[in-house]
């Protein structure tokens, strides 16, 4: 991992210090938001210039618009390796994508109490079950199928990977499972899309959720993939133009299919970036892309843990392969500090925070926000290193301000 699997928009940007000086930023937040591939960024260019709504006429730009936008649709199916009768929803995130698909299950959901708000919120509110993780996720299996075997479920929505921990669950493991009880499978894919290939056929999910802008490309585009059958037995999402076949004023015939839920202009620049940045993630080596992460993340675990004070935050210490996010919780140090030094001091950027995983936090014991430094394929060893020195100095000297952004300058 000496050096970026692929380029990136921003990878040698040099961000102002509190001296005065200058540094090139080291982005340790991708799961926060990913920095676009660079061919993202040209692809963007070259679409600006047909900018049309879609499916809106037969005007030139339009109609080059439409293609791209539907081409975008078999593209992203392709890549998430989905089946031939599961739709591609355009949404605008993984929020978006989740909520919707809340909208369309026609029963009970089971969820765990270890997931980021987007994929538990949707379901409490309509009145899902919860389950407690374990302490393993063998033994968070074992929970999981006798809820299943003792209470039918419609739904067991998952997530592919914890944005706090990384840690992921064996999605085939729990296809089977789910199945085996009549209960569909979905995956909240935001964590899991951006560091390794998914294949819904194969592993046996029904449902995959993840945003364009933590997969390396710009905000405002996100997708749900799955099953057509609940998702055209339902009321459609949003209502309004491009959804509907025939309008009277008294009534209105819902189209079927991913134009049933995309009422209204879709982003077609977020949508077409996001699908040129899954082409580029398909040509990646497997194994490579997969030895890339592994490397970035046993760097970072092994220097937090070296360094007193320090607990790195797991779920399941039976986890296979977890990705490049890694949260951390520094004894008696307030992280929105720790967080602003970083970057102040050193132009490294992590996360503070709660991670929008309030349960989760307290379920690992942490009454303190927390950090989280996290990696992508723009990503190398020198990245993960910069910030294990900057925490290290740290913890020798502390801070000696409190740090501010104003205007875009660090006052003290
Ligand atoms: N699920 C997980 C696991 C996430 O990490 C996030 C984003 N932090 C989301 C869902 C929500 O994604 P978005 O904000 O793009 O809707």
């Amino acid at each position: 991992a000496d050096a970026p699997l692929l380029p990136v928009v921003g990878g040698d940007l040099s961000v102002p210090l509190v001296d005065g000086r200058t540094a090139r930023y080291v982005n340790l937040d991708y799961a926060a938001s990913s920095p676009a591939l660079a061919v993202v960024a040209s692809h963007v260019n070259t679409v600006l210039p047909l900018y049309a709504s879609v499916h809106r006429g037969a005007g030139y730009a339009s109609q080059v618009s439409t293609s791209a936008y539907e081409h975008a649709r078999d593209v992203i199916a392709e890549f998430v390796g989905a089946r031939p009768d599961d739709q591609v929803i355009f949404t605008r995130n993984t929020t978006d994508a989740l909520n919707l698909l809340a909208g369309v299950v026609p029963g009970d959901t089971v969820v765990l109490d270890i997931e980021h708000h987007a994929n538990l919120l949707p379901w409490t509110r309509t009145a899902g079950r919860v389950i407690v993780a374990g302490a393993t996720v063998a033994e968070t299996l074992g929970r999981i199928e006798t809820e299943l075997a003792a209470r039918p479920a419609a739904l067991l929505t998952v997530t592919g990977a914890s944005n706090v921990t990384g840690e992921t669950l064996p999605l085939r493991r729990l296809a089977t499972i789910a199945h085996r009880y009549g209960t569909r499978l979905a995956v909240d894919g935001a964590q899991l899309v951006p560091h390794r290939r998914i294949d819904l056929a194969f592993d046996g999910v029904d449902y995959l959720a993840f945003s364009g802008h933590k997969t390396y490309a710009p905000f405002g585009a996100g997708v749900l993939v799955g099953r057509g059958d609940w998702l055209d037995a339902a009321e459609p999402y949003l209502f309004g133009g491009g959804a509907v076949g025939r309008v009277s004023l008294t009534e209105a015939v819902w189209r079927t299919g991913a134009a049933r839920h995309e009422a209204g202009s879709p982003n077609v620049l977020g949508v077409t970036a996001l699908a040129r940045s899954v082409q580029e993630l398909a040509l990646l080596d497997e194994k490579a892309w997969g030895a890339h992460e592994s490397a970035l993340r046993h760097q970072l675990v092994d220097g937090l843990t070296a360094l007193p004070g320090v607990r790195v935050l797991q779920i399941f210490p039976d986890s296979v392969e977890p990705v490049g996010v890694v949260s951390f919780a520094v004894d008696g140090v307030d992280s929105r500090l720790l967080a602003s030094y970083l970057s102040a001091e050193w132009g490294i950027g992590v996360r503070d925070g709660w991670f929008c995983a309030h349960p989760l936090l307290e379920r690992l014991g942490v009454s303190e926000p927390a950090l989280r430094a996290s990696v992508g394929v723009g990503s190398s060893a020198a990245d993960v290193s910069a910030l294990l020195v900057a925490l290290a100095r740290f913890l020798h000297e502390g801070a000696s301000w409190e740090y501010e952004l104003v205007d875009g300058q660090w006052t003290v």
